[in-house]
Parts: structure tokens; sequence; C-alpha cells
């Protein structure tokens, strides 16, 4: 992971690339921002950079010894500690090194990657990944040797809020006056979690979200998208690259949903019960999670034909179709019924996940909508 590797973030980057050349590396730094804003990628580009010995003034070298080794994550003066907990192969007391392949893998393949992401490569299941005491004194143990290769111990923390207060306290003296050229860079998506004690230790270098124009020019390239698709997309995706990879996943399943919702309206509207029955045996037939991804989707439209109908169209992101739908839609949706709506829609979707007769609920739900889509102000 180089800098240049890192989408956008160009004034981070340096800012970054600034503490380097004056010298002011902090040795404690929080990487705070958003899910797929590039936290941890820049975190890690930011330790090669420090440990290049061959560095230019926009990037580290990629072909330095350093370089090399951090290139697979196998440099042996980079840490890193991450939430883990039990699974089937490691029963007790997990710590992080047990992860360490699963986890050099995962970072290579996407170092945007999401907390639940890793909670399913790691298979916890479940339950919730934290940092015990024993994942403290691992760091303790490795920060007290002398560095092997480089000038640098660099200890990079993923989510240090999933750190078990006693963890955080037998770190407290080492995070505050760690040994010469150690540096921790923790990296988390908010502030609301962690430790106020490890807080106030460290310098928060604040990530804010990517943006859309270079969003779009990334994903254009990786995933080979003309320029349209790829800035629609990088604006339904408000900054977050986890958000605009999943999308291109789902375009089909976005599509397919809004077809759905069309038909749904129209035949609500126009009261057609037979042929409303004939939807709902399509709908159920797709199984649970299609139902409730088009119970989703079904919300965030109407969510953004309410706004329309406000005269807020400037806060609403449509793709084309969409956009062709709802330029008549939006006038059935209103004050006095939306609410209404977004309930009957929460309930449905709330029935499927408990497992409720799926053809019930969608009857149920399109006699309510039959009535309330009627509803004028
Ligand atoms: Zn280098």
């Amino acid at each position: 992971m180089l800098l240049k590797d890192v989408i956008g973030q160009q004034k981070i980057k340096n800012q970054l690339i600034k503490t380097v050349k004056e010298g002011r590396i902090s040795h404690t730094q929080l990487f705070l921002g958003s899910e797929g804003s590039g936290n941890l990628a820049l975190a890690i580009a930011y330790a090669r950079y420090i440990c290049c010995t061959n560095k230019t003034d926009g990037d580290s070298c990629n072909t330095c010894p350093h370089c090399t080794k951090y290139q697979k994550f196998i440099h042996p003066d980079l840490h890193f500690v991450f939430p883990v907990n039990t699974t089937k192969s490691v029963t007790d007391k997990p710590v992080s090194d047990d992860f360490i392949g699963k986890w050099r893998e995962s970072i290579l393949e996407n170092p945007y990657l999401s907390l639940n992401q890793w909670y399913d490569i790691i298979g916890i299941e479940n339950k919730q990944g934290l940092m015990t005491v024993k994942e403290s004194e691992g760091i303790i143990r490795k920060l007290s040797l002398k560095s092997f290769e480089s000038d640098y111990k660099i200890m990079i923390i993923w989510h240090p809020e999933k750190m078990h207060p006693p963890a955080a306290n037998k770190l407290l003296k080492l995070i505050e006056e760690p040994p010469a050229k150690t540096i921790f860079l923790m990296v988390s998506e908010n502030t609301d979690q962690i430790l106020p004690t490890i807080l106030s230790r460290s310098q928060i270098v604040k990530i804010p979200k990517i943006e859309n124009n270079d969003l779009a020019g990334y994903i254009k390239d990786k995933f080979g998208l003309d320029d349209k698709k790829s800035k629609e997309i990088a604006n339904l995706a408000e900054g977050n690259y986890q958000k605009a990879a999943e999308i291109i996943n789902n375009t089909e399943e976005h599509e397919n949903n809004l077809e759905k919702f069309i038909q749904l309206m129209r035949l609500c509207y126009g009261g057609k019960m037979l042929e409303i029955l004939k939807w709902i045996d399509e709908i159920v037939s797709t199984g649970r999670e299609r139902q409730k991804s088009f119970l989703d989707y079904s919300l965030a439209i109407l969510r953004k034909n309410l706004l329309i109908s406000l005269d807020k169209s400037e806060l609403v992101y449509l793709s084309e179709k969409e956009s062709d739908f709802s330029n008549k839609f939006h006038q059935f949706i209103n004050d006095s019924n939306a609410f209404q709506i977004t309930q009957e829609i929460n309930k449905a979707y709330a029935d499927i996940e408990r497992n409720a007769y799926g053809r019930i609920v969608f009857l149920d739900l399109s006699l309510k909508l039959r009535k309330l889509i009627r509803k004028q102000n």
C-alpha cells in the first residue's frame, strides 16, 4: 500500500508527508474516519512512508527492502492489533497473532474492509471482536524489543474501541511515553466508544469522506465502468468506497427492486387485486433475503420521493431510471401518508425477518398501501 494507492485524500496525504519531512511524527495518532474513507489504508501507507529509506517528496520508493516487506505486511517492525474472538479453530484466549495470516490476506485484498466483513472472514459468528489483557501484554512485549530492521517500530491498532478497559489500562503508560521511535497508529470510525484515557493521549488525524470525483475516477478504472455510471455510483456511495463496491456488486438487484416497486405501486393504485396476488406469488418465490432487500429498497425510494414532494430534491440522488419514475410518482407521497407507509414497510420487514408467512405479510402490506397511496394532502 503506497500513498498513491489510497483513494483520493490528497490533503491528508500532504499533511502526513509533512510530518515526516519536518520530523514531527507524533508517537500516538488516531486516524479517525467513517467506514470506507480509507482510514486504515492511510495509516498503513503512512507507516510505510515513515520507514521507507528511499522516499521521494510524494511517496515511498516501492523498491527498498522496507518497502518490499511492507508490500506484503511482513516487515518485522510493523505490528497489527485488531478485534478477534474465539472461532472453531482458535478456542482459547484469542489474540491478533492467531489470525495474522488471514489479516494480511484480507487487507492485501481490500484495505477498506469493514469490521463486519472481518468478523465474517475469521468466522466469529455472532460474537463481538475484542482486545484483551493478553493482547496488551503481547503489545508491550513486542515494543520492548529493539527494532529489527527499521529505525521505527510501528503498531497499528485497528478499532481500539474494542479494547477491554483493563487491557487499555495496561497500555496507558506505553502510549503516553513510548520508547524512542515507537509509533502507535490507531484507526477508528468514531470517538464515541474509545476510552477517554486512550483518546486524551492521542493526536487525532481526521479523515474526511472520499471526494466524489476521486471515488468516481477510482471505480471507473478498477471496475471498468463508463464515466456516467462511475459518477452515478460515486454519488450514491457518499464518499464510502465500501459502499461503492457494494453498489457495483448489487446493481442487478437494485434494478430488479426498482422494477418490482414500480409494478407494485401501479397495481396498488389501480387496485387490481388479482394482479397484486400474482405479484405477491412472484416476490414470495424469491426467498427471504430478496424480500428484505426489496423492502429496504422501497423505504429508500419512498424517502427520496417524499423529499422531492417537499421541494428538497437537491438532497436526493436518483439513478436515471429512478428519476424517470419519480418524476410522476412523488406526487403520491406526501406529508399525510409517508409516515404510515414507512411504518407498514418496516413492520413487513420485521415480520419477514422473524419468519412470518411471506404471502400474508405482502398481502397485508399491499392492502394497506392501496389505501395509503390514494391519500392526498
Ligand atoms: Zn522504500
